[in-house]
């Protein structure tokens, strides 16, 4: 049994529906590493520092979570943690197709690996990073999705 669980995501950015994860996951485990893909093929707004730095910023008063960066397979990088539980986020219908996918890609990789899904609370539950980038490219407000400091990044680095 591990008491640690590993949280992958690409986090660009983070946003108020990461954190509410990261926050009830951290009621179930005693330690939840949060590891930042360096190599996302969804060709990522910030770099790997940026995407690290935001999420320290914005987690800075949670306990018990370590953040880290991480590349190749994340079964493997789960088992050099000696972790054996994945956490993922399904807000939506639409998600499961793909976080079930591979969930079951990952299990058969390592059988020792078990995927728990949580559900954020009802008010992130369509909030994506991807549509979040749309939107702060239109110029939305954005403080009820991300940080302030995240808002400030986000429109400073679509500006350009
Ligand atoms: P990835 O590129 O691995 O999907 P993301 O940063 O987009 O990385 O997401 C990481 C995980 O967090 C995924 O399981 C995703 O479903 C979940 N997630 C993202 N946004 C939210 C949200 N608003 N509420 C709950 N889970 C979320």
């Amino acid at each position: 049994m591990s008491p640690t669980a590993i949280y992958p995501g690409s986090f660009d950015p983070v946003t108020y529906g990461h954190i509410d994860l990261i926050k009830r996951a951290t009621r179930i485990f005693s330690e939840v590493i949060v590891a930042v893909a360096k190599d996302s093929h969804k060709k990522p707004l910030f770099s790997v520092d940026e995407r690290l730095q935001m999420l320290s910023q914005a987690t800075k008063n949670i306990k018990n979570i370590y953040l880290e960066v991480f590349d190749g397979l994340v079964v493997d990088y789960a088992r050099k943690k000696k972790a054996n539980v994945l956490i993922r986020g399904l807000r939506m219908i639409s998600d499961f197709e793909y976080e079930l996918q591979m969930a079951l890609t990952n299990r058969r990789l390592n059988e020792a690996i078990e995927t728990v899904f949580l559900m954020p609370s009802e008010g992130y539950s369509f909030l994506s990073s991807t549509l979040l980038k749309e939107a702060a490219s239109l110029g939305a407000n954005l403080s009820s999705f991300v940080p302030d400091f995240v808002e400030k990044k986000l429109k400073e680095r679509l500006r350009k």
